[in-house]
C-alpha cells in the first residue's frame, strides 16, 4: 500500500494506492494542490479511481469535483453530502474497494452531519471529528457535539489502541498519532459524560475559520438553503406530503440516484428524474417542464434530506414553474412520518 500524505500543512490530503494494481483515491484534495496531485499520480504511474471528501469543508475549496473533471474519477462522500456533484454515496459499513485494497466506512458526524472517517489496514482518517489532541470544532456547518461525542467514544475509541490516528487538520505541526495515545492524552476527550462534552465545546469560544465564508457555499453549491425555501412557501412537511399522496394533480420526482432508491426505496409513484439530468428537464421542452405547463400538476420534489429538493426548487422556480414544491427534510423526514415506501 502507498500511503502519504501530500499538503505538509494545516489541512491534509491523503494518497491511498495500490503499488499492485496501480489505482489511487485522494482523500481530502484541496483546490490550490491540484496540480500537484496530478503530477504525483503521473509520476507513480497511478489511476485516480476516486475523491474522497470526508465532509463538506468550511476552510478550504475542495479539488474533488476538479479531479473528478479531469480524469473521470468518482467523487464519493457520505450520502448526507449536499454537493449535487457527488456521484457516489456511501454509508456507514460500506467499503471501497481500492485494487486489491479496502477502505471501511465509519459514519462519525459531529463536526458536520455528513462527517466520516476512513479505516485501512491499522489506520484511520478520521477526518475533522477526531483530531490529535484536539476534536473538530461543532459551532457551525450544522454542527453537533453530542454526536460528535458519539462518533468519537462510540466508534473511534472502540478502535484497537494501536490504531495510526490520521487528522485531517492539524494546526500543530503533528502528524500522526494513535487510537491509545488520544485516549489517554487528547484534553477533549477527559470527560466523564456525554453532557460534559457538549459543555465543553459549546464553550470554546473560536473565531470563524477564514475561508468559511468562501468556502462552505463554494463546497455545498447551495441555491437557497432549505430554510429560505420554507420561507418562500415552497416546501411542504412530510406530512402534508403523506395527505397528498395519490392525488392526481401531484407528480412526485425523486431527485436521487438509482443507487439510494435501491437501498432505501422509493416513494409510491414518484418519477425518477437524477439531479444531475434536472436543467434538462426543466426547461422548455424537457420532460417536466412539458408535464407542469401542460397538465398543470404541481411538482413535488424529494431527495434524501431536502438539500438537492431545495436547490431544484429553486431551479424550477427559475425556469418559471411555479407549482414547484419539495418535501422538507427529504427522504429520512418521510420515513419519519411513516410515509410508504416501495423497493
Ligand atoms: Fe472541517
Amino acid at each position: 500500500m502507498i500511503f502519504r500524505e501530500l499538503n505538509r500543512g494545516k489541512c491534509k490530503t491523503y494518497l491511498i494506492g495500490s503499488e499492485r494494481e496501480h489505482v489511487a483515491v485522494l482523500v481530502d484534495p484541496v483546490r490550490e494542490k491540484l496540480d500537484r496531485y496530478l503530477a504525483l499520480l503521473a509520476y507513480y504511474g497511478l489511476k485516480l479511481d476516486a475523491a474522497i471528501d470526508t465532509h463538506t469543508h468550511a476552510d478550504h475549496r475542495t479539488a474533488v469535483f476538479d479531479l473528478k473533471e479531469l480524469t473521470g474519477a468518482n467523487v464519493i462522500m457520505h450520502r448526507k453530502a449536499p454537493a449535487p456533484q457527488v456521484n457516489v454515496h456511501v454509508d456507514d459499513g460500506d467499503s471501497i474497494a481500492l485494487g486489491d485494497l479496502s477502505i471501511k466506512v465509519l459514519y462519525t458526524p459531529g463536526h458536520t452531519p455528513d462527517g466520516m472517517s476512513l479505516h485501512i489496514e491499522g489506520r484511520v482518517l478520521t477526518g475533522d471529528t477526531l483530531l490529535i489532541r484536539g476534536t473538530g470544532r461543532t459551532d457551525f456547518q450544522n454542527g453537533d457535539p453530542r454526536q460528535q461525542y458519539e462518533s468519537i467514544f462510540g466508534r473511534l475509541l472502540n478502535l484497537p489502541d494501536a490504531t495510526l490516528v490520521y487528522p485531517g487538520h492539524d494546526y500543530k505541526g503533528d502528524t500522526v498519532s494513535t487510537i491509545g495515545e488520544e485516549r489517554a492524552y487528547n484534553p477533549r476527550l477527559q470527560v466523564k459524560s456525554v453532557d460534559e462534552y457538549v459543555d465543553l465545546m459549546n464553550n470554546l469560544k473560536l473565531p470563524n475559520p477564514k475561508m468559511m465564508d468562501v468556502a462552505v457555499p463554494a463546497n455545498m453549491k447551495v441555491g437557497l438553503a432549505q430554510e429560505e425555501i420554507a420561507r418562500r412557501g415552497w416546501m411542504l412537511s412530510a406530512g402534508q406530503a403523506l395527505a397528498l399522496l395519490g392525488k392526481p394533480d401531484i407528480a412526485l420526482i425523486d431527485l436521487r440516484e438509482r443507487s439510494e432508491r435501491e437501498r432505501h426505496g422509493t416513494i409510491p409513484g414518484s418519477l425518477h428524474v437524477p439531479y444531475p439530468t434536472l436543467q434538462e428537464s426543466i426547461r422548455s421542452g424537457g420532460m417536466l417542464h412539458e408535464l407542469a405547463k401542460s397538465t398543470s400538476k404541481r411538482l413535488l420534489f424529494y431527495c434524501a434530506f431536502g438539500e438537492r429538493s431545495a436547490m431544484a426548487v429553486q431551479a424550477a422556480q427559475d425556469a418559471g414553474l411555479a407549482t414547484a414544491c419539495h418535501i422538507g427534510g427529504g427522504l429520512d423526514a418521510w420515513k419519519k412520518a411513516s410515509g410508504p415506501l416501495v423497493r
